[in-house]
């Protein structure tokens, strides 16, 4: 009896099995996901199908794209992610990293969907394409791992600047002497392959920091340097006021001018005055003239002040730089300088940095210009005196003299 029993149980559960399984497969067949839906998505419970749900799925795209582009570790794209509101569905917290990795290998998003290992073709909207789909899979491959922390991170200099003589990175490591006292250098990592470096010496952390902070020093602007050139430049804004409305104008009025002559010109024509090669001749010569007109007008309003803006942001660089030397905040005068400076070199212990323009031509004055009391000898490196109208030195006399320096 019982035997009998368990063998009607067991047929009983096997057929269900099967009903299911049945169910599972023709599903797939029409191409839907028998699962719940990917980030993005959502399972419409009456037609049972996966839609794109307007709340994530533009959000998703967004994510998928960002990463694509290679740029983006995982973390930085789980960082994105929250921001954008794409949280844990249960933890509502930030996405682990596991998750994110499974989001972006998911082939769902370019239409297909694996189900026990096979890839079938979806029914759903597709987010992405195949080839962005491939991009992330690459960009995964080359930036995706989470790297693992560094095990010493006291290095505070590492990546700031490379050897002088083969080009390659500077390495730092950390010695204990025998007195128990502990130092770090920092040297080349001798890795190229072609060149043979005979840089040997190791730069001690504290000569190198001094080393930063005295470069930071020779590209600021003492207080008393940046009111005065601020002054100076609030009369420049207001000059530049004047002449720039007047150019405007004389602008707008030379091209109504082209534009009266264009119409006089297809009057007469069309009384017969003109053939009409000759005619198209002479339109076409006035039209090019008012295109280049227009050209000017619109690059002159969209970039007009720009130079006075730049200006102002780097006298008040050039004298936060000074802050950053006083206060010995390493972190940022390190940042600072990676941003105004090219071709950060150790060589025979020696930091060297080519600056940006204009940040070379304060490297270039000599050290008493940065006293912060304005004496005889900095007034003139700092100040050219022409009669009553004294003009900073660093900066141009006028807009053309400016852009010609500043390569704007
Ligand atoms: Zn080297």
């Amino acid at each position: 009896m019982l035997s009998v029993a368990f063998g009607q149980a067991k047929y009983y559960t096997d057929n269900l099995r099967e009903n299911i399984l049945r169910g599972i497969r023709q599903k797939i067949r029409r191409g839907e996901l028998s699962a719940k839906a990917p980030l993005g998505y959502f399972n419409e419970p009456r037609l049972r199908t996966i839609e794109p749900d307007r709340k994530t799925f533009n959000k998703v795209k967004e994510v998928l794209r960002t990463f694509a582009t290679g740029n983006y570790t995982l973390s930085q794209i789980a960082d994105k992610m929250f921001s954008l509101g794409l949280v844990g569905p249960k933890s509502g917290k930030k996405m682990s990293l596991s998750s994110v990795e499974h989001i972006l290998k998911n082939p769902f998003y370019y239409g297909h969907f694996r189900y026990r290992g096979e890839l079938h073709q979806g029914s759903h909207k597709p987010m992405i394409t195949k080839k962005l789909f491939d991009k992330i899979q690459k960009a995964l491959k080359d930036n995706g791992k989470p790297r693992k922390k560094r095990k010493v991170k006291n290095f505070p200099f590492l990546g700031f600047a490379k050897c002088g003589e083969c080009g390659y990175a500077i390495t730092a490591e950390k010695q204990v002497k025998k007195s128990g006292l502990e130092f770090v250098y920092y040297h080349c990592t001798y890795k190229s392959k072609i060149q043979k470096c005979s840089q040997r010496g190791f730069l001690r952390e504290e000569k190198l920091a001094e080393q930063i902070k005295e470069q930071c020093q020779k590209v600021s602007l003492p207080d008393v340097w940046r009111d005065r050139f601020l002054d100076k430049l609030k009369m420049w804004e207001n000059e530049n006021r004047q002449t720039s409305d007047l150019f405007a104008q004389n602008l707008k009025k030379k091209i109504e001018e082209l534009k009266t002559k264009i119409s006089r010109l297809t009057d007469a024509y069309l009384e017969g005055t003109f053939e009409l090669a000759e005619f198209q001749q002479k339109k076409n010569a006035l039209a090019g003239e008012k295109k280049t007109l227009e050209e000017k007008l619109s690059d002159f309003e969209r970039e007009g002040n720009h130079w006075l803006e730049l200006t102002r942001n780097w006298i008040i660089e050039a004298n936060q730089a000074k802050n950053l030397a006083l206060q010995e905040n390493f972190p940022e005068m390190k940042n600072f300088l990676k941003k105004i400076g090219l071709n950060r070199q150790i060589s025979q212990q020696k930091l060297s940095i080519d600056f940006k323009k204009p940040f070379n031509l304060l490297a270039k004055l000599p050290a008493e210009a940065r006293g912060e009391a304005p004496s005889e000898a900095a007034n003139s490196i700092w100040w050219r005196r022409r009669e009553s109208n004294p003009r900073p030195k660093a900066l141009p006399s006028d807009i053309y003299m400016f852009s010609l320096q500043f390569n704007f």
